[in-house]
């Protein structure tokens, strides 16, 4: 070890729980470029143990490892063995060169224009962003999925060769857009599908890659889009995961998978057909509560009033019940109200020989909303309004009595 750092400032010593950044005279810890993520692992000897957590590059190239010290003692050039996080890395290689197959993929099938725009290739995921107008179909991603398969299947060995950039063109290297490139460039093929200039990690062979699945595909900015996919282990996890789900599904409603769509449709013609029920039921059940209110009419002088709670109605149903007594009744002053989640609705309904006497709808919901600590008002004939105290409803509807009485609502 070459250069030890700790809070920004070179020290020669570090100890058990110390975070650190340090330098190596030779690394095979990858750092973080061409958004392949840094490798991780462990850098140790006989006194020490270090768990490598982030490395980037230092201003000057080199390898700039940031550490913590999980025991004992580090200080400046001890020899220590560097040990990769091997599981992770070759997860990576694998979403590295499907971002390579991504990339060309979208080519065969979007377009020539479509150009890589960033991308993101961790241990669990990949990310790849891509210049493209418009929308990307389900039939396209559907395509671009498939093809990157059949490349896994084909078992494309993945080469690495440095050459002069202007060879790198002659074989049509993809190169991204704005980025500069030596003289002397690295060159990544899978089998003829697919060359680019990159220097990132990649499997020997797409047969390693397994299995590829797209996870989304969205917009991100004008012009722009974005892909998240797996490969691999993570890419059979999701899929069974989703084979689970479907199997939990299908097992609730008592089918096997393969049935669900027919099984869906049936429920939500079931679900269409009781709702035409209900409505035919709730319309019944309107005017056989009808029927039971014009009973309930009573008399203050010779005006006829009916003051009443409904349960379990709303204020559809309640104005079209006033509307109902009023074409019944000729004559009638209606105060409906009912209780809907701790809100009370009332309706008040007056008939035209009594908007001749003064009555007024408007006036007498308002009058009785008050009383339910709520407001509203309306038209001489037909008025509604919500109250917030569902225990006064009683009392509400004792003072209509009063209130034609009264020239308040007149
Ligand atoms: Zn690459």
């Amino acid at each position: 070890m070459i250069t030890l750092v700790k809070d920004n400032a070179t020290v020669d010593h570090a100890v058990e729980g110390d975070t650190v950044q340090l330098i190596l005279d030779r690394t095979p810890f990858y750092a973080e470029m061409g958004g392949q993520v840094a490798d991780t692992g462990e850098l140790s000897n006989s006194d020490v143990k270090l768990a490598v957590t982030d490395v980037q590059h230092a201003p000057n190239g080199q390898n700039l490892h940031t550490c913590v010290v999980k025991q004992g003692h580090l200080a400046i050039g001890d020899s220590l063995n560097a040990q990769i996080d091997v599981k992770a890395r070759l997860a990576i290689q694998k979403n590295h060169t499907a971002t390579h197959l991504l990339d060309q993929a979208l080519k065969d099938v979007l377009g020539s224009h479509v150009n890589q725009a960033g991308s993101y290739v961790a241990a669990d995921r990949l990310r790849f962003d891509f210049s493209h107008y418009g929308q990307v179909t389900d039939e396209e991603l559907q395509q671009i999925e498939a093809i990157v398969n059949e490349k896994i299947w084909e078992q494309l060995p993945v080469t690495t060769k440095e050459m002069p950039i202007d060879e790198a063109k002659k074989l049509g290297a993809v190169a991204l857009f704005g980025e500069k490139y030596g003289k002397v460039v690295r060159v990544v093929s899978a089998g003829d599908y697919s060359i680019e200039l990159c220097g990132g990690c990649h499997v020997a062979n797409t047969a390693e890659l397994g299995l590829f699945t797209l996870v989304s595909e969205s917009g991100i900015g004008a012009g722009t889009r974005r892909i998240e996919a797996l490969t691999g282990e993570a890419a059979f996890k999701r899929l069974n995961a989703v084979k689970l789900q479907a199997k939990a599904i299908a097992t609730s409603l008592k089918v096997t998978p393969d049935q669900l769509p027919e099984r869906i449709d049936g429920l939500q013609q079931q679900i269409k057909d009781l709702e035409k029920e209900n409505t035919a039921l709730m319309n019944k059940l309107g005017s056989a509560k009808t029927g039971e209110l014009e009973q309930s009419a009573k008399k203050n002088g010779d005006v006829a009033y009916i003051a009443e709670k409904i349960d379990s109605v709303d204020m559809n149903q309640l104005r079209a019940m006033a509307d109902d007594l009023k074409n019944k009744l000729k004559s009638v002053i209606v105060v409906l109200a009912s209780v809907e989640d701790g809100k009370v609705h009332f309706v008040a309904g007056v008939t035209k020989d009594l908007i001749q006497k003064g009555f007024h709808a408007g006036k007498i919901v308002k009058e009785v909303a008050a009383i339910c600590g709520g407001g509203g008002g309306g038209r001489p004939d037909m008025a509604q309004a919500g109250g917030k105290q569902p225990e006064k409803v009683r009392d509400a509807l004792d003072a209509v009595s009063d209130l034609i009485e009264k020239a308040a609502v007149r």
